[in-house]
């Protein structure tokens, strides 16, 4: 018999029923460190006063109008987004895959706007991740995500990951956009080095296509950044965001720049909840905190902190781990045993990690991870490895 809930999860059993900081706790008292934070949401760990407080404060006074008033939250959200960024304007969804609905609209639009009506295509790369959505799945267009569901949204072009000249050879007259993530995270956490995502932004410009950066994951102050994309030095005309923006509460945006917005005119795209009061007085709770460049800097000395104490984690167990990648406290560790088996010794010892694609387990604690949770993570993992050698 189906399940009430529909089986598309395979589910761990643990059962939280609270969240205080960096830790989840179950009903029995049992308390796991997270270093998963809902798949890089939690930014500042669970029931940080600041969230929950704005969270309280808003819900008291209005939950719900619609975008047929103004919505003084949302406006508030969008300047300082505006402010801290590339973008000249923001629409607020609320999630990744939705924002990427409207950056594959809006980089359309721009061009039927401009009278290039036949330049559709959206250039994609292996192992990306875009959400479930139709155009989602159709951008990542891995025969896992899209198997079985029907003709999927056509115009996507796919490469493989690094292959620079396939991309220079795929830019036509009917190129749109490319649409990549900085930093891979369902991939295995693969990042672009700086060198390429310059290039990109060249190759782009060169040609005048829209550069479309999905920062779903890496963003919000992940990378010790407060959008990865900042690493590089370049800016992206379009940019998707979610995950961290609402620090757990369901949020997302697409920001852009003026000229690529521009198709965006009123009637040509809208949500019911998108950018409501709840999610915009989180939001704005989240970017005061993560914006500030003394916090950004507390990330980056801290993600130094992990990675080294990793690196000794990987010495120690040269059977079970291959190695350390990514970017600021977006890690991930390459196995060499099943990365499953990993994750599950981990919460065994009270751990929480994520897998990934590559057999890689990603590590995407809350940023206000304190320096004593990092030693007690790295302990942890250490007791899950030497478990399965
Ligand atoms: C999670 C994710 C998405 C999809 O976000 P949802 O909120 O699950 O729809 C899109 N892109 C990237 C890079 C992601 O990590």
């Amino acid at each position: 018999m189906i399940p009430s809930v529909l089986p598309t999860y395979s589910r761990a059993p643990m059962s939280f029923v609270k969240g205080e900081g960096a830790w989840l706790i179950e009903a029995d008292g049992s308390r796991y460190l997270d270093l998963g934070a809902g798949i890089a949401v939690n930014v500042l760990g669970h029931a940080n006063p600041a969230l929950v407080k704005a969270l309280t404060d808003q819900a008291q006074a209005l939950w719900h109008t619609s975008n047929l008033y103004q919505i003084p939250q949302q406006q508030a959200l969008a300047d300082k987004l505006v402010d801290a960024t590339f973008a000249d304007t923001v629409f607020f969804t609320n999630s990744g895959t939705e924002a990427c609905e409207l950056a594959v609209k809006m980089a359309r639009k721009y061009w039927y706007d401009k009278g290039d009506k036949d330049r559709v295509e959206i250039i994609t790369f292996s192992g990306s991740f875009h959400g479930r959505s139709a155009a989602g799945i159709a951008a990542a267009g891995s025969e896992k995500m899209v198997k079985g569901f029907g003709p999927i949204l056509g115009g996507f072009v796919h490469l493989d990951w690094g292959d620079h000249d396939a991309l220079t050879a795929a830019i036509t007259d009917q190129t749109a956009a490319i649409l990549i993530e900085p930093v891979q995270g369902e991939g295995g956490i693969r990042p672009l080095p700086d060198q390429c995502l310059k290039g990109l932004r060249d190759l782009c410009d060169e040609h005048g296509i829209l550069l479309i950066l999905d920062e779903v994951q890496c963003g919000v102050g992940r990378t010790g950044k407060l959008f990865a994309h900042e690493w590089a030095g370049i800016t992206p005309d379009i940019m998707m965001v979610a995950k961290g923006i609402g620090g757990g509460f369901p949020l997302g945006a697409v920001l852009a720049t003026e000229d690529a917005a521009s198709g965006m005119t009123a009637g040509t795209h809208g949500s019911t909840y998108g950018g409501n009061p709840l999610g915009c007085a989180v939001g704005c709770a989240v970017m005061d905190i993560v914006s500030d460049p003394a916090f950004l800097a507390e990330v980056n000395r801290k993600a130094g902190l992990l990675r080294q104490k990793l690196e000794g984690l990987i010495a120690s167990h040269p059977d079970v781990f291959e190695g350390v990648r990514g970017s600021g406290m977006m890690l991930g560790l390459k196995c060499k045993a099943p990365n499953t088996d990993i994750v599950a010794a981990g919460y065994k010892n009270h751990v929480i990690t994520v897998p990934a694609a590559d057999n890689v387990i990603r590590l995407l604690p809350p940023l206000n991870l304190t320096d004593d949770e990092i030693a007690e993570a790295v302990k942890r993992l250490d007791a899950a490895a030497a478990s399965l050698s």
